[in-house]
Parts: C-alpha cells; structure tokens; sequence
C-alpha cells in the first residue's frame, strides 16, 4: 500500500492484510516486482522524499495492453476439433483460443480459454458486468471458426487482465531506483519477452540488491536448472 523511509535507514512499509499477517514491516532493502504503472502509483509519493525523477519519468514511459480471457466449458458430447490453439493475427476481438482441456490427461469435459485482442479488451477496461464481453467474444469465436456451439457454453467465467502485455518496455533487466536506500523494480516490462524477461528480470533484480546490500556470496546451485 505504502513505502516510506525511515530515520534508520530502512523502508517502513503498510501493506494490505485479510489475516493474520503483519500489516506492517520494515526492510532493509525492497525490490518492487509489479507492472511499472502500479509500482509508479506505489511509488509516486517518494517524490517528496527525494527520490529521483528521472527514475519516475522510466517508469511512467512503460505502457501495457489490456487482455480478458474467457474459461467456458462444454457438454461431453460436443465434438472437439483436432487443432489445441489457434492464433488469430488480423481479428479484431479475438487474439487467441485454446482447447485447454487438451493439456489435462483426465479431461472430463471440453474447456477453451479465449484471450482477446488489447482493442476489444480496452472497451470493456472499467465495465461492471463483463458477461456480455464473454458472450460476444464467444459467439464471434464460434462464427470465426465455424463451430456453432462455442457460442452456448454449459459455464464461462471472465476475467478482466488490466496489466496483461508489455507495450512499451525497457531495454534493460531491472530498473534501480538509485535512491539512498535499496530499491530495485523488475518484471516482464525490462525486456519484455513475457515470463522469459520476467524470470530474467527478477534474477537480476537480485543480484543488484544483493550487490547493495553485504554482497553476500549467492547460493552455488541455479535456480533454472532446479525446476
Ligand atoms: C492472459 C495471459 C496469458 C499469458 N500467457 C503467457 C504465455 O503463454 N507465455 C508467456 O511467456 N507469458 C504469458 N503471459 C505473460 C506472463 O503472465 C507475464 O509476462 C508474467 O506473469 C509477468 O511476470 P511478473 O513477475 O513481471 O508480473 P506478474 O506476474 O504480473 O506479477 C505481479 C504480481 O504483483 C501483484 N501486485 C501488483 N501490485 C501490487 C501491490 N501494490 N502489492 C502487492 N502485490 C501487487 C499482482 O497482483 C501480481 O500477482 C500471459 C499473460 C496473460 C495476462
């Protein structure tokens, strides 16, 4: 929620808690790992307390494309087509559709997730209801692939992603606050290749705070090759 320093040279920070965890804690360093126009939001007030324009300026120039993605499922008899995804590169509304159910070895029933188009997303961006964006996003699917009963699912849910894909990125792996006290961010928008840059960015990111902190020796094993 907030960051704030302290007299003794540590972050004070507030967060949000639904439980029993702490809603407040201190730390000697802080590494910001949200989309750049959240972390400026969390970011903005430390202005006051002097740290940098020029850092706050990078990260108001990174920009993101808005996505919803649709999750329907189907009766067992519907007849599945033989393709897993498809790509739509020139569609208007519709960006991608997968037979999700394909990765599941047990699958039950036919499930697609559809993900529209940053256009069609940045329409229904602020919309309470986003059921009738589901609905017209599965009913242009099923006239777009010529399969009719994508367009009356047994369920769907709908979820609104407001940060989904780096637009405008930086050409870098992390972004150092260079404020008196460590503060690095990081995410897919250093980069911008989606969870390669993400994975990229945070393992740099830790290497820098690590490098501002007592430049402790790093643990031997690699975090890449353990997964
Ligand atoms: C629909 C969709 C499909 C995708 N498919 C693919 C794919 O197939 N392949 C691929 O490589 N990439 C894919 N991506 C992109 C991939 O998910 C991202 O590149 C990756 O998750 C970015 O990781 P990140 O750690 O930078 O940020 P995120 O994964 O966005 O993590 C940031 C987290 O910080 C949290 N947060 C934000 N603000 C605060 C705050 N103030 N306090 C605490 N927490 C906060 C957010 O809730 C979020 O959980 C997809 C993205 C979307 C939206």
């Amino acid at each position: 929620q907030m960051m704030t320093p302290t007299t003794e040279q540590t972050w004070h920070l507030t967060l949000d808690s639904t439980d029993k965890a702490p809603t407040e804690l201190t730390a000697g360093a802080v590494v910001v790992a949200i989309p750049a126009p959240q972390a400026l939001m969390l970011l903005k007030p430390l202005a006051e307390s002097g740290l940098s324009p020029d850092f706050l300026d990078t990260l108001h120039s990174v920009e993101f494309d808005p996505c919803l993605s649709v999750m329907a499922g189907y009766s067992v008899d519907c007849p599945v087509p033989t393709w897993k995804a498809c790509t739509l590169s020139k569609d208007s509304d519709l960006a991608w559709i997968g037979l999700d159910s394909s990765k599941r070895p047990d699958a039950q029933i036919p499930i697609f997730v559809l993900q529209s188009t940053a256009e069609f997303a940045k329409r229904y961006l602020d919309a309470e209801d986003l059921n009738p964006a589901a609905e017209q996003l599965l009913s242009h699917a099923a006239k777009k692939l010529l399969i009719p009963w994508l367009e009356t699912p047994d369920w769907f849910q709908v979820h609104r992603w407001r940060y989904a894909f780096p637009s405008r990125f930086l050409n870098q792996d992390y972004l150092d606050a260079g404020a008196a006290l460590p503060l690095v961010c990081c995410g897919d928008w250093c980069g911008g290749n989606l969870i390669e840059s993400a994975m990229n960015s945070g393992l740099a990111a830790a290497v820098e705070i690590n490098s501002q902190l007592k430049k402790r020796s790093l643990p031997t094993e690699q975090f890449l090759s353990t997964l």
